[in-house]
């Protein structure tokens, strides 16, 4: 296993559709074990193929809720069906999101409450998940970048102004850029 680079916005492998999985074989299942060590070196809540370098629909998850329950996956060829979102302005408190493809910073963005899951996992059985609040909102977060979606490109005023400010100021939003967890810095 081992940790991989996480590509930075502006890498074009962020920004494209990525493609269906068409076999669950070893080299699958190493990119997986990678991703979830990846995703807990970073660490992070969430982790799509995308982010490291690979154009393919899957994408893996771990989150601990308040009860203590860990949540822990993988998605492979996932369908996503999700409640309306709020037309309500995010609440900064409640509702801010975080990338580690735009990495050490957060902000406020409205998202479905619930969602159901469709997807496959590495048995390659098809499983379905039913659920809400910040599981809802990490599926959301990762099924957008399978489809070429940073959730910066969803912010609203005046959030997306300062993601695109911090881009610039950062040299962000070109090709080539990323970050390995465990040796870069970052002032998160
Ligand atoms: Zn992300």
């Amino acid at each position: 296993m081992a940790v991989l680079p996480i590509r930075i916005s502006g890498d074009p492998v962020l920004h494209s559709p990525a493609r269906e999985v068409e076999q669950i074989d070893d080299e699958l299942r190493t990119l997986v074990a990678d991703m979830f060590e990846t995703m807990d070196a970073a660490p992070g809540v969430g982790l799509a193929a995308p982010q490291v370098g690979v154009p393919l629909r899957v994408f893996v998850y771990g989150w601990t809720d308040d009860d203590d329950v860990e949540h822990r996956g993988v998605a492979v060829n996932p369908e996503l069906f999700i409640t309306p979102t709020s037309t309500e302005p995010a609440d900064p408190d409640d509702e801010s999101e975080g990338c580690l493809s735009f990495p050490g910073e957060r902000f406020p963005l409205a998202r479905g409450a619930r969602a159901l899951l469709r997807a496959t996992d590495l048995e390659g059985a098809r499983y379905e998940l039913e659920v809400d609040g910040w599981l809802a909102r990490i599926f959301q977060h990762e099924f957008d970048h399978l489809e070429g979606r940073l959730y910066v490109d969803r912010l609203g005023r005046p959030f997306d102004r300062v993601a695109q400010k911090i881009e610039r100021k950062r040299g962000w939003g070109v090709a080539g850029l990323s970050w390995l967890p465990g040796r870069d810095d970052l002032d998160a």
